[in-house]
């Protein structure tokens, strides 16, 4: 990996901080398999992408987006919309152990993460626990008027991404 960095710095150029070019903020699962910088071809500056296990929106999650969005307000004075959050989910997830109760009894006493931690970043059904989480999103009082919120599911069998959930604000 060194030896590939070393390749990548020779023809790099800085990019300067800014909001994001792309106008998105990514949430994704941590899966090496699925990594939206390569899933979406993404360039340097184009889009900040939040990943944990599942790509779920937890309350980190929604702390993170509450700071871009005031970044970008704030501090570079974008008017008018800020950026939409691209919340995507995927096919054969890991996460999907952790809905069966006998898995996740033994994950929380073996790792002392906290079981109700371990249920809430499960993934059986993508379609499903997206737009969950885009909802989760929606209705947060941390998120500004000015970001939207779109629900994907990336299927590891064919690599493409399908939108689930259109782009839309908060009521
Ligand atoms: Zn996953």
């Amino acid at each position: 990996m060194l030896v590939r960095n070393e390749q990548f710095a020779h023809d790099y150029a800085p990019v300067a901080l800014a909001p994001p070019t792309a106008q998105t903020v990514v949430v994704a699962c941590l899966d090496h398999r699925v990594d939206p910088a390569i899933v979406l071809a993404l360039q340097l500056g184009e889009a900040p992408v939040i990943r944990n296990a599942g790509g779920r929106v937890t309350q980190a999650v929604i702390d993170d987006i509450a700071f871009l969005a005031y970044l970008a307000e704030q501090v570079f004075g974008v008017q008018d919309t800020l950026f939409e959050v691209a919340i995507i989910h995927h096919t054969q997830c890991g996460t999907g152990f952790l809905t069966d109760p006998g898995f996740r009894q033994q994950a929380a006493a073996a790792t002392g993460v906290n079981e109700a931690v371990l249920e809430a970043s499960a993934v059986a059904d993508p379609h499903t626990t997206v737009k969950a989480d885009v909802e989760r999103l929606l209705t947060s009082p941390l998120l500004s008027p000015k970001v939207s919120v779109s629900g994907h599911v990336y299927d590891i069998a064919t690599g493409r991404v399908i939108t689930t959930v259109d782009a839309r604000y908060p009521q």
